[in-house]
């Protein structure tokens, strides 16, 4: 006879027997070989998977890192192909480079390539990112002197055009991409016009208090900043070169290089027809990294990180975020990594708050919890016409977020009090208080409404709160 603790014990012991044949035999297949593909694949090996490992990515290189490329690469301080990401240690996996993931069966849980391959997999991670929105009209897009900023050889050739000494260069754009360009190029003392639909730069992400301080800092900068303006054609000479840009305020530019910073697009495409719950958001997965399919349900044997990653997060109302952030995709990696090999009860959440930096403009930016979700905004501590200061934001009382100008150190007490929700105004930690600490309205913009594409996009979960789904990209 088989006592009820023996049984639970024999089962458990079979399970465990399973994980373990799993971390030692199984199959693991990650799409998209960069940041969060690269950190997931050492993770699984930190974690002691010894089985099959295998990364698809569709560009030809090692996997590199993003951030310096509208910073440093662009100033020519950093060349582009000096950004290759260290490696943390041997991931012993089978590199398949230049060759896209074009399809997935998850009924043979089967991978389609480009090249005719078909990979099996046990489980799979995907991490296909996103890619620079392009300038929607495609005969001038393709116009010489037209760039957008994703990839390293982007970079390079916008490098390479602006170290040429354009006359004129105009930004489309003014997120956190558009912003950084438009710094590199005064730096390089090159003359930028730098034109942005909302009423100023940033303000999609750090709300208009903000935005404005940006807007001061661009024009100081001596950037030809124009808020509440769009460009509506650029327009080539008969060798196909770009000569000039006509702008919804009525006036042409002329300009030799033109940088669309428009945002991103997430590469879900090759995800059609496999019935997950994929979209213009991203792919929408649990706090656990694991992948939702069409119907809601959440799969077990699909895993998603980094930037196409869309997940619910308890501090904020439980909405959806998607993050595209650095650390996101670091941290976001290490989580699926480790519940891909983990039994439920020893799974983690993914809940990092996000955070971001820029540098623009001899100025140190950082960002922690989400800007967008608050409608207030109080100056803690420190000195905004000395461009060093820290902010925090509100929602129904409580601290969500926190930005900092030059003040970095203190984004941890910030952090610190989102993740505790903390009451809003915080107290402030420095002895360096503002003379006026009132609260004032954030001023984010009613989604609908044309602003810079925000860093970090809040997405509902209710049908009456889904209206950052609606976000016009029209011109
Ligand atoms: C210019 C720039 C500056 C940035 N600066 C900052 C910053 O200052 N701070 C910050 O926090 N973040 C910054 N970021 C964002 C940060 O780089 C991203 O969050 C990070 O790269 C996300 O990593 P990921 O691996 O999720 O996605 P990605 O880096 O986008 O990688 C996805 C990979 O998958 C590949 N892929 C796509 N589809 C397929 C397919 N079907 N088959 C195979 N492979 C595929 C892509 O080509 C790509 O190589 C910046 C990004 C850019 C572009």
């Amino acid at each position: 006879m088989i006592r009820r603790g023996e049984d639970s014990m024999t089962l458990k012991t079979r399970v465990e027997a399973l994980v373990a044949e799993f971390k030692a035999n199984g199959r693991i297949v990650i799409v998209g070989a960069s940041l969060a593909g690269l950190r997931a694949a050492e993770a699984l090996r930190n974690e002691g998977f010894t089985g099959r490992l295998t990364i698809i990515g569709d560009e030809t290189c090692e996997p590199y890192d993003r951030p310096p490329l509208s910073k440093g690469v662009l100033l020519g301080r950093v060349p582009a192909d000096h950004t290759t990401l260290p490696r943390l240690r041997t991931t012993d996996a089978d590199w398949k480079l230049g060759v896209a993931a074009t399809g997935l069966d998850r009924v043979t849980k089967r991978l389609l390539l480009d090249n005719g391959e078909k990979v099996p997999y046990d489980r799979l991670l995907i991490a296909t990112g996103t890619r620079a929105r392009p300038w929607p009209n495609p005969a001038e897009a393709a116009l010489d002197g037209v760039f957008t900023i994703r990839t390293r050889d982007d970079a390079a050739r916008l490098r390479e055009r602006l170290a040429a000494g354009p006359k004129r260069v105009l930004v489309i754009g003014g997120g956190f991409i558009g912003s950084e360009v438009a710094s590199v190029c005064r730096e390089l003392d090159l003359p930028v016009t730098l034109a942005e639909r909302g009423e100023a730069p940033l303000v999609g992400a750090l709300g208009g208090v903000i935005g404005q301080i940006a807007a001061d800092m661009q024009r100081e900068a001596g950037v030809d900043l124009r808020c509440g303006v769009g460009v509506t054609s650029l327009d080539g000479d008969g060798n196909g070169r770009l000569r000039r840009a006509s702008l919804t305020d009525g006036t042409t530019l002329d300009v030799d290089v033109v940088v669309a910073a428009l945002g991103s697009i997430r590469n879900v495409e090759w995800l059609e027809g496999a019935g997950l719950a994929a979209g213009r958001w991203g792919v929408g997965c649990d706090a656990g990294c694991r992948a939702f399919d069409i119907n809601g349900v959440v799969t077990d044997s699909i895993f998603v990180a980094g930037d196409i990653a869309r997940a619910p997060h308890v501090l904020y109302e439980y909405q959806f975020l998607s993050m595209e952030h650095w650390d996101n995709a670091v941290l976001g990696a290490a989580v699926a990594a480790h519940n891909m090999v983990s039994l439920e009860p020893d799974r983690y959440p993914h809940l990092i708050l996000p955070a971001f930096w820029s540098g623009q403009f001899g100025v140190n930016i950082k960002s922690v919890g989400v800007p967008p979700f608050a409608d207030e905004i109080v100056f803690t501590q420190g000195s905004v016409k000395e461009r060093r200061f820290a902010a925090a934001y509100g929602y129904g009382g409580r601290i969500v977020a926190a930005v900092t100008f030059n003040q970095g150190k203190w984004l941890e007490y910030y952090a610190a009090q989102i993740e505790r929700s903390g009451p809003f105004p915080p107290p402030p930690p420095g002895w360096d208080k503002p003379e006026d600490m009132t609260p004032m309205p954030a001023e984010f913009k009613d989604p609908s409404s044309a602003t810079a594409m925000p860093e970090v996009v809040l997405t509902g979960h209710d049908p009456s709160e889904r209206r950052a789904e609606y976000r016009p990209r029209r011109r």
